[in-house]
């Protein structure tokens, strides 16, 4: 099955002007490394299913800040066990649907950041039976025309070359840059048609792109071929 990501290349003058300022209820704090000696977090594995608010002290994670490792690390104990199976969780990981303001034109499917992927509720009948992804309504103030869902996907697969970086040993950092589109590959991907390989790039399946074509066009939303094996189309069973 062969891989795709999304990008928004909206035209000018595109009728799609929706803009929104995003957060959520929770959040880890990001984190001031000793050992790599770098303050870094945030940027994509995050999970709107996941609710703290039955969690005893989840206001520890009400406020965005940075804090050194060991702070960290018991705060990232903590909420382990309230985050899904295959989780990864690190500095500045955010929990809880997507809040905030929304306001302007939303098209059926939305590209943010590019690694949170949001549709229109209508759209997310095309994706019945597919996996991989979990839909979040969000939970925008004055919301009207911005009824989003978020898709929340977990890691799977990985960037071709990233293995050759050596993380932090302490924090987990990593000083591998992604490659520019068209020259990203993706490995290693579970059989599922949406995954994280890293934290800021979702992928999404040739199932995928085929069942929204039509909204993805509407939506001057591309694919981009980031791999994979045969397309299933071309390997159909003999007979
Ligand atoms: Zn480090």
């Amino acid at each position: 099955m062969r891989y795709y990501t999304l990008r928004e290349e909206l035209s000018a003058g595109s009728r799609w002007t929706g803009g929104y300022d995003l957060g959520r209820q929770w959040q880890l704090p990001g984190v001031e490394c000793s050992t790599c000696g770098v303050a870094w977090g945030g940027g994509g594995y995050d999970y709107p299913t996941v609710d703290l608010s039955g969690l005893a002290g989840s206001e520890d994670y009400e406020r965005p800040r940075c804090v050194p490792w060991p702070e960290f690390s018991v705060l990232r104990e903590r909420v382990l066990p309230w985050v899904p199976p295959g989780a990864l969780v690190g500095p500045g990981a955010g929990f809880g649907p997507l809040t905030g303001r929304a306001r302007g034109r939303f098209a059926p499917v939305v590209i943010h950041m590019p690694w949170i992927l949001l549709l229109r509720p209508e759209v997310m009948s095309r994706l019945e039976g597919l996996t991989g992804a979990v839909p979040v309504p969000t939970r925008f103030k004055r919301a009207r025309g911005a009824e989003l869902v978020e898709l929340e996907v977990l890691p799977g697969g990985r960037i071709a070359g990233a293995e050759a970086h050596k993380p932090c040993e302490t924090c987990g950092r990593t000083t591998f840059v992604r490659p520019p589109l068209g020259k990203l590959r993706v490995a290693d991907v579970p059989p599922v048609d949406f995954a994280r390989p890293s934290a800021s790039l979702v992928i999404c399946s040739e199932r995928v792109i085929d069942r929204l074509a039509r909204e993805l066009s509407e939506s001057e939303v591309v694919a981009v071929d980031v791999g994979g094996g045969p397309s299933e189309s071309a390997t159909g069973q003999p007979g």
